[in-house]
């Protein structure tokens, strides 16, 4: 925790002052906000696209998609409108009904972006599926939700879905968007011969609009149900926490696999009537630079492991570019440690806001916001409308803990929009989530005396040593301020004499050597940081870490590989062998 405050205030912000608004707050006026349907429905695509469309915006740039070659296909919001009809009028075409579910299965191309929206115009339910995953992801994903459609190439049919495909039994249609093979249906000529005319479906607020599935960091993924009401933190988050403006150049690094690649990597900046930025390429660093500086990107919204990716390759590979439209970065899906923050700030002239949500939580809830001062380490505070408390829950009593700094469960009062409404086929799960009037996260935070929140670590990966709780990204933070260090997870192992032990994963950045006297000295940086209770007392040399898909440190594999334990569910585990 670090007392320092960056004071970057963007003067004429969305949200010009945080008390002001969050005192006025009431979700009927945001919702006001937005179109609606006759008849008090609700559908996001409405309000994503032809809601602007009506409105005269129909010429300015929806999305830019930059295809791995570097070649950039434009789409305008009538462009958008029209496409996006047309695949409406295929699925219905097609025989699938309002309420049938429709997976995506596809890198970051145009069509997916397409079909999620088109989707939602025919009101079926859209799952979007990591196109990385393997056959056995794709069957769990697809079996749980009970999928009726799948929108994929052939390449990624072949590889990924022929396999299992006898074992898909609600699958009625398949669409490749590259041609046909086996029992797939070319969706090419059919798009080209669908009408450009489509009436949105009278979806109303509670019918089920995403299926998304968790990102299996503390175990088995759930899939989480959201409906079209959940448009409405989609755009009051995106105006509020992102600072969205009309005709801004917004890029979202995550990919739709992730609820964040959705809901503010397809809903939110489009229901703003910004111009999104797609790349199709995984990560890299120079091709990130290009495209910030050279797309003129006003917005940025990434995560902690990229921004620990670009903090490894170091200021230089930044070169000559400059990047005099960037307004606004945030960041969120892990603790985004105060280095990473200072480093924005020293770098691009403006800290990362942190901020925190949940695929649960459909939208950000918490978060450091442009008018505010940011404080490195903090992940700011709950969004007007929000109400966020730290918990202490004992059988079936909760308890609200108030005392600044007390260490406890981060815990929302439900009733927001984008509020989950089922874990699919786990009612019972679903339920041990509310108990005495909170939604309990599971993750444990404190709240400091001036309300802004401070991530502790995940319930499941909190230490208990000698008397001492412990969370791993204090420990984490202070590592990462050693110059050697571009990652680190830590973890409690058992002790007879402590309970647990603390132990830490390095990875160095490029240049450093593994050496004993390294550890040392890491050893002697953190007890001088951390005191001797808190500081690891191990420390181990790895070249990568074992991360999920989405970037996100599995802490449970550490320990499960130091122990000897089963690995459990790894369907989301990006390769990490080196
Ligand atoms: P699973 O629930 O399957 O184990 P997951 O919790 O990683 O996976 P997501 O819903 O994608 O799945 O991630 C939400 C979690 O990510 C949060 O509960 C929190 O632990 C972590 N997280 C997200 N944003 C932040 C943040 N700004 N700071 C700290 N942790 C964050
Ligand atoms: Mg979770």
């Amino acid at each position: 925790m670090t007392d320092q405050r960056i004071s970057k205030v963007t003067q004429d912000a969305n949200m010009a002052d945080y008390d002001t608004t969050r005192d006025s707050f009431h979700w009927e006026q945001a919702q006001a906000l937005l179109d609606g349907l006759p008849d008090e429905h609700l559908n996001i695509a409405h309000e994503a696209i032809d809601r602007h469309v009506a409105a005269g915006h129909g010429d300015q740039l929806a999305l830019r998609c930059i295809a791995k070659s570097g070649a950039r296909t434009d789409y305008t919001y009538a462009e958008l409108a029209h496409l996006t009809n047309r695949f409406a009028n295929v699925l219905r075409a097609r025989g699938i009904q309002q309420g049938d579910k429709v997976y995506g299965l596809l890198g970051r191309v145009p069509e997916l972006y397409i079909a999620a929206l088109g989707t939602l115009k025919a009101g079926c339910v859209f799952c979007p599926l990591f196109s990385a995953f393997g056959p056995e992801p794709i069957q769990a994903r697809m079996q749980i939700g009970g999928a009726n459609a799948l929108i994929t190439s052939t390449r990624l049919y072949k590889r990924k879905v022929t396999s299992i495909r006898a074992s898909l039994d609600t699958l009625k249609e398949i669409f490749t968007i590259d041609g046909a093979v086996l029992d797939t249906t070319d969706l090419r000529p059919l798009m080209d011969s669908a009408s450009d005319s489509f009436v949105t479906a009278a979806t109303a607020p509670e019918d089920t609009a995403l299926l998304h599935f968790t990102s299996g960091t503390t175990g088995k993924p759930k899939g989480v149900v959201h409906v079209h009401q959940a448009v409405v933190a989609h755009d009051t988050t995106g105006r509020l926490a992102l600072d969205l403006r009309p005709g801004d150049i917004y890029w979202c690094t995550a990919d739709p696999g992730w609820v964040t690649g959705t809901s503010y990597g397809i809903i939110a900046p489009l229901t703003n009537r910004a111009t999104m930025i797609v790349d199709e390429a995984e990560f890299d660093v120079n091709r990130w630079y290009d495209i910030l500086s050279g797309e003129s990107v006003n917005v940025w919204y990434t995560a902690p492991t990229a921004i620990r990716m670009l903090m490894k390759a170091g200021a230089d590979a930044i070169g000559v570019r400059a990047f005099p439209d960037l307004r606004f970065m945030a960041s969120v899906g892990e603790p985004l440690n105060p280095e990473a923050v200072v480093w924005g700030n020293d770098t691009f002239g403006m800290p990362f806001h942190d901020n925190w949500w949940q695929t649960e939580t459909g939208g950000i809830m918490i978060a450091n916001y442009a008018a505010m001062d940011v404080k490195p380490g903090s992940m700011g505070k709950p969004l007007p409308g929000i109400e966020a408390g730290i918990v202490e829950v004992e059988g079936d009593e909760v308890t609200e803990l108030t005392a600044p700094m007390a260490i406890g469960e981060l815990a929302l009062r439900p009733g927001w929009p984008s509020m989950m409404r089922d874990y699919l086929n786990e009612q019972a799960r679903y339920e041990k989530c509310f108990k005495g009037g909170w939604y309990l996260s599971g993750d444990l935070a404190m709240r400091d005396a001036d309300g802004y929140f401070w991530f502790v670590g995940r319930a499941d990966d909190l230490i208990k040593s000698a008397g001492h709780l412990i969370g791993p990204f204090e420990v984490e933070s202070a590592l990462m301020e050693h110059d050697a260090v571009a990652e680190v997870g830590v973890i409690g192992l058992p002790d007879d004499t402590a309970g647990q032990i603390v132990k830490a994963y390095v990875a160095l950045k490029p240049g450093h050597e593994p050496t004993e006297d390294l550890r040392l000295d890491l050893m002697g940086h953190a007890r001088k940081r951390l005191g001797p209770a808190v500081a690891p007392k191990e420390i181990a040399f790895r070249q990568n870490l074992p991360k999920t898909r989405s970037g996100k440190i599995m802490r449970r594999l550490l320990k499960a590989r130091e122990l000897g334990l089963p690995e459990g569910d790894i369907s989301t585990l990006e390769s990490d062998e080196q």
